[in-house]
């Protein structure tokens, strides 16, 4: 095993360092998956437009393959995938995992990489048009990432993130941010819960806590820099909710799927530990509390002990997904524990298909399959700029 050899402090920067030996196996075992990738999508749904499991999830993988490489070839494909996504839009969702916003956004980037900046300028545009059902009062809209204002809100970081800060307005994103903190305000009224949890969600009548479809998702866009949520709000409104999040934490150190939800069993970015850690290092970050922290790496050791999943190497409820906890707690610590970590998860995934794992339903995608794997394996040229795709900013 090169366990023992594949981190170690450099001479050259005194920063912990993934020796060159287990690089270069990692950079092999990516160039292999891509190509099956390849093989595979030849045959996937050719409707699936979305970042989850579709098109815009295989231009997003490129992106960061050409982040890492420069490699043109990289931008380009990236470029053939998301033109497919945005010829086939059907208007129904607005998020960027799952609906029309992530082609739109990633389309505006990519074109934006290739210096097209009038197709750049239009898809920020059509981008922009998909606010008015986000915003309008009376719509069903749910608030979670997957479906619902946090997955839209994140179109519009993301598109500032990689375009420079004011390509899309701030009020345009305050607007949004307001309607997300109504909705939460107005829930947990209804529910009599103002004291306890001032901002409540749910999402088919659940109160989810995780980070695709609960409030650990919600709560991590609204504590994003870029939202510019007032200061106040984040004390008043964001901070007591996320407290009590952290009061329902099991004994394991696991949180539950939802508020109601008293078995202690999922351990994955969509539900459980792995997603909730990146809200705490957040609040950690915004708030400078120790507990957040310190609760984020009781976190990782949980994902430590019960993070290689039967459920395949993907990121959304796979072994991937919960090697991203490492990463993010490596790049906030510098400790070369949770880099040591990664890449015991990197080298369990650079035995893909060997341990008897389920095949998920989508198997090349982004969110479910072996694109998410790519994703995650690319990190190791440069875990200090590593992100969780469609979630970290
Ligand atoms: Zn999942």
């Amino acid at each position: 095993s090169v366990g023992f050899i594949c981190v170690f402090l450099c001479f050259g920067c005194g920063l912990p360092c993934v020796s060159a030996a287990f690089q270069k196996k990692v950079q092999n075992k990516i160039k292999d998956l891509v190509q099956q990738m390849e093989e595979g999508l030849k045959t996937a749904d050719p409707h699936d437009f979305s970042t989850y499991t579709g098109w815009t999830g295989i231009a997003v993988l490129y992106l960061q393959l050409h982040r890492v490489s420069h490699e043109p070839s990289h931008l380009q494909r990236a470029l053939d995938y998301v033109k497919r996504a945005m010829r086939i839009l059907n208007g129904r969702k607005v998020t960027f995992l799952c609906g029309d916003a992530g082609p739109l956004a990633v389309g505006a980037v990519v074109h934006h990489r290739l210096n097209n900046s009038s197709d750049s300028k239009d898809c920020v545009s059509r981008l922009l048009t998909l606010q008015r059902s986000v915003l309008s009062p009376d719509s069903d809209m749910p608030d979670e990432l997957l479906y619902g204002r946090a997955g839209f809100l994140f179109a519009l970081l993301y598109i500032n993130k990689e375009m420079g800060e004011d390509t899309v307005d701030k009020e345009t994103i305050s607007k949004v941010v307001s309607s997300i903190l109504d909705s939460g305000q107005s829930l947990s009224s209804d529910q009599k819960k103002t004291e306890r949890c001032p901002l409540l969600y749910q999402w088919h009548n659940k109160q989810y806590i995780g980070a695709a479809h609960g409030l650990a998702g919600i709560y991590y866009m609204l504590l994003q820099p870029g939202a510019g949520v007032h200061p106040d709000l984040l004390s008043e409104l964001v901070r007591p909710s996320i407290d009590y999040v952290r009061h329902k934490r099991f004994r394991s150190g696991n949180y539950p799927s939802s508020l109601s939800n008293e078995t202690d069993r999922l351990v994955h970015w969509c539900h459980g530990a792995p997603g909730v850690v990146h809200m705490l290092i957040m609040a950690y970050k915004v708030f400078k509390e120790d507990k957040y922290l310190k609760e984020a790496s009781e976190c990782a050791e949980l994902i430590w002990q019960m993070g290689l999943l039967r459920k395949g190497y993907g990121i959304c409820h796979g072994t991937a997904g919960n090697g991203y906890a490492f990463l993010s707690l490596y790049k906030v610590t510098q400790d070369k524990k949770y880099l040591y970590r990664t890449c015991k998860f990197a080298e369990w995934c650079l035995d893909y298909g060997t341990h008897g794992c389920r095949i998920p339903d989508r198997p090349y995608s982004l969110f479910e399959g072996m694109g998410g794997t790519i994703h995650f394996l690319s990190e190791l040229a440069n875990p200090d700029a590593s992100c969780f795709p469609a979630f970290e900013l």
